[in-house]
């Protein structure tokens, strides 16, 4: 009787958050498809273990969608691409790259690219969030700095006030932005 107890705890801490029947929704634009889809896992064949996300990481993820991602799409007035949300251990090790604790592994960050009249603009992603100013860490990845290759962005832990860090990373150095002088030059 007792083994039988200890398999069903088991059995039920390992219940899958992710139903590809019952799409959930991550704040009002997003669902748990958009969260854990990536193209690397999918040619990886690493789509099982995106499928894994804890509740915890789906709820880092709906914190970032209300408090961050939400606040831009107003600002935008459309929703930018999704290019990298939550990804697992095995994908963020498959990522060149990527941080060893990446807040991709929580789902508390995000990759987003915007296209504006068929033209990237991702610099309206940057004016949009510095107006919106609701983020931990928003860093301009790549390309150039006033057009970026993407915006990779992060939500504060719970409890924790909003840092609005600027950084900028152009594949070899880093740079952190002054919030005002990023004002200047996306505003
Ligand atoms: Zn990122």
């Amino acid at each position: 009787m007792q083994t039988g107890a200890i398999v069903a705890a088991s059995a039920s801490a390992l219940v899958l958050a992710y139903s590809a029947n019952k799409p959930q929704k991550i704040g009002k634009f997003f669902t748990l498809d958009d969260v854990i889809r990536s193209n690397r896992a999918e040619s990886l064949g690493l789509m099982s273990a995106q499928r894994m996300i804890s509740q915890a990481s789906i709820e880092n993820a709906r914190r970032l969608a209300r408090h961050v991602i939400e606040p831009i799409i107003q600002q935008l007035g459309e929703t930018p691409r999704v290019t990298s949300w939550y990804r697992s251990k095995a994908l963020n090790e498959r990522t060149p790259g990527s941080a060893q604790n990446s807040k991709h592994l929580t789902a508390s960050a995000v990759d987003l690219e915007f296209y504006y009249q068929g033209q990237e603009r991702n610099d309206l992603i940057v004016r949009a969030a510095l107006a919106a100013a609701n983020f931990d860490r928003m860093i301009l990845e790549y390309g150039t700095l006033t057009r970026p290759a993407w915006i990779h962005i992060e939500v504060a832990p719970i409890g924790k006030t909003p840092e609005k860090k600027i950084l900028r990373y152009n594949g070899t150095s880093w740079q952190v932005l002054d919030y005002l002088a990023a004002l200047q030059l996306f505003g």
